[in-house]
């Protein structure tokens, strides 16, 4: 059995910026790390989007960045600059090969690859038990994700975001390669929360992903019928070959994940919470995470009290009340806030950095009545 300071249980989005930041800092120089993942990271399994004002520590990852942003509604639509915020793309093996690479470089640094099955406490260590052996550190950092717990509480609703895209490309010139639709709602609801997401790389070839924010996933067929009917009805019909294809789903809930962390037992990414629950954006939000956690460890203070929970927390929670409850509303909740206010304070919103006064305007776009029954909800 090896003995570590710091265990990072995957080697994921989480678990590689949490090792990078670890590693990059002389604080940590002298403190033994293991990660350890069931997986080697050499598939490039997703692409990451975010959005940030000018440059930033991904630009040289990046896939492809647009300046300009669409939005459609049922009946109209919109396409706007969000300068000085540009949207970024990076595609999941372009940070595996360049964090995993990095973070090697590192002699305090050991790799195990196998599968974590128990994560335990004893005295003043953690028992990681895996597949194939056992390790103890002095804290772990686990980006195993568990959705048991969320799925037998009832105080807060769990939604999904589940998507599934095609990398296409086309025969005709049909895409503005400078514009990223950020969500096309003139698909047919459904009842649901249903929208088109296009991220396009050139006049021929794109990502465009069938989204929904909802309860219950789709059969397979159902999100591929949803984009090739976008393709038809919406970018003129081209014949198209599909390059590559990515399915996911991200955990839209206001769950209290936190408090399964311990002061020596920490979850990180999804797992931890990390995932924005209105939106399902997580990476971003993943690398700002990883930056104060850092400083919180310098500091040398438990694991248990890094959590902070802020107002936009309950501002989730009320939009997931009204989507959980009434799924249909979600395009009228998004169509409402960007035919009223610009893009920028959106995203500035999305990024929990909005002062009060901020809030109230994005606040008073929004219809009224659904927040007040669910804000009624919520009190009594
Ligand atoms: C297809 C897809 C696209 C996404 N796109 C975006 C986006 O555009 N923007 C955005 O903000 N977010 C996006 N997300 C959400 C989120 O950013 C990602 O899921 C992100 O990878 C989460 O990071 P993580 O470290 O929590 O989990 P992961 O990146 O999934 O890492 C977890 C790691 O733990 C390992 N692991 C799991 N179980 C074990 C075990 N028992 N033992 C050992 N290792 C284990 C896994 O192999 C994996 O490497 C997307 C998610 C998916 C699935």
């Amino acid at each position: 059995m090896s003995n570590f300071d710091h265990i990072i249980i995957g080697a994921g989005a989480a678990g590689l910026l949490l090792a990078d930041a670890l590693t990059s800092d002389d604080h940590f120089s002298s403190s033994s790390i293991l990660i350890i993942d069931q997986d080697n990271k050499t598939k490039n399994d997703r692409t990451w989007c975010f959005w940030e004002k000018e440059n930033g520590k991904f630009d040289s990852l990046l896939h492809k960045s647009w300046s300009n942003i669409h939005f459609a509604g049922q009946k109209w639509d919109r396409s706007s600059s969000i300068a000085p915020y540009q949207y970024k793309m990076l595609r999941g093996i372009d940070l595996y090969n360049h964090y995993v690479n990095r973070i090697k470089e590192h002699p305090n640094v050991t790799w195990v690859k196998d599968r974590v099955v128990l994560v335990e406490e004893n005295g003043s260590k953690v028992l990681v038990t895996a597949q194939n052996g056992f390790h103890t550190g002095s804290i772990a950092f686990d980006s195993r994700f568990n959705p048991e717990p969320i799925q037998k509480q009832q105080k807060y609703p769990l939604l999904q975001q589940h998507f599934l895209g095609w990398f296409i490309k086309t025969e005709k010139p049909i895409f503005k390669p400078g514009e990223a639709t950020f969500m096309d709602f003139s698909i047919p609801q459904k009842e649901n929360t249903r929208f088109m997401y296009v991220l396009p790389f050139s006049e021929t070839e794109a990502l465009l992903e069938y989204t929904l924010f909802s309860e219950h996933f789709l059969e397979k067929s159902e999100y591929e019928a949803g984009i090739r009917d976008y393709i038809e009805q919406k970018l003129g019909n081209t014949n198209f070959e599909i390059m590559e294809v990515e399915q996911g789903t991200i955990p839209m809930t206001c769950y209290k994940f936190h408090k399964h962390n311990s002061d020596r037992v920490m979850h990180i990414g999804i797992a931890g919470g990390w995932a924005k629950p209105s939106t399902g954006f997580t990476f971003y939000n993943t690398s700002k995470k990883v930056t104060d956690l850092v400083v919180h460890l310098k500091k040398g203070k438990p694991l248990s009290k890094f959590h902070k929970r802020t107002k936009f927390w309950f501002y989730d929670l009320l939009l997931l009340d009204i989507l959980y409850k009434h799924n249909h509303l979600g395009h009228s909740i998004f169509e409402a806030m960007f035919k009223k206010r610009k893009p920028q304070l959106i995203l500035k919103f999305l990024d929990e950095e909005t002062s009060l006064w901020e809030d109230l305007q994005i606040i008073s776009a929004c219809p009224k009545l659904p927040f007040v029954k669910a804000l009624f909800g919520r009190i009594f």
